[in-house]
């Protein structure tokens, strides 16, 4: 998938143009469900800045991972899972599997997990 802004489907969704159920959001942080759900409560948390990578944001960038994680608190908080547990992963580069060039962190939980590797 290209990493140009305009071809990106999830600045389309934080923009509105393609509509999905925005769970929660803030000035910076954006998040939304997961067309293909692995877990029961399986969410997007999105910066609302198009970055392509991990590897490609600068330092000021970064600040965003932490309003994120703080969104993700919220989320586990509403759904009833702070003390359950979830997983927050970011898939990164080829290798990890990244398939949408706009910095995302996953959110899965509702169930038990097991570690894949
Ligand atoms: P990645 O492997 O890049 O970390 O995962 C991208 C995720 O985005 C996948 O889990 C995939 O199901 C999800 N996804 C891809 N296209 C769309 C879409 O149009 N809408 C939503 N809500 N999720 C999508
Ligand atoms: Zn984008």
């Amino acid at each position: 998938m290209s990493a140009r802004q305009a071809d990106c489907i999830f600045c389309k969704i934080i923009k509105g143009d393609i509509p999905s159920n925005i769970i929660y959001q803030d000035d910076d942080v954006v998040a939304f469900p997961d067309i293909n759900p692995v877990t029961p409560i399986h969410l997007l948390i999105v910066p609302r800045k198009h970055i392509p990578t991990i590897t490609s944001m600068t330092e000021e960038e970064t600040k965003v991972i932490g309003k994120m994680v703080m969104a993700a608190k919220k989320i586990a908080k509403d759904q009833g899972l702070s003390e359950k547990g979830y997983r927050l992963t970011i898939n990164n580069g080829p290798d990890a599997g990244q398939i949408v060039m706009h910095v995302h962190m996953h959110f899965m939980g509702g169930r038990s997990l097991v570690w894949n590797h």
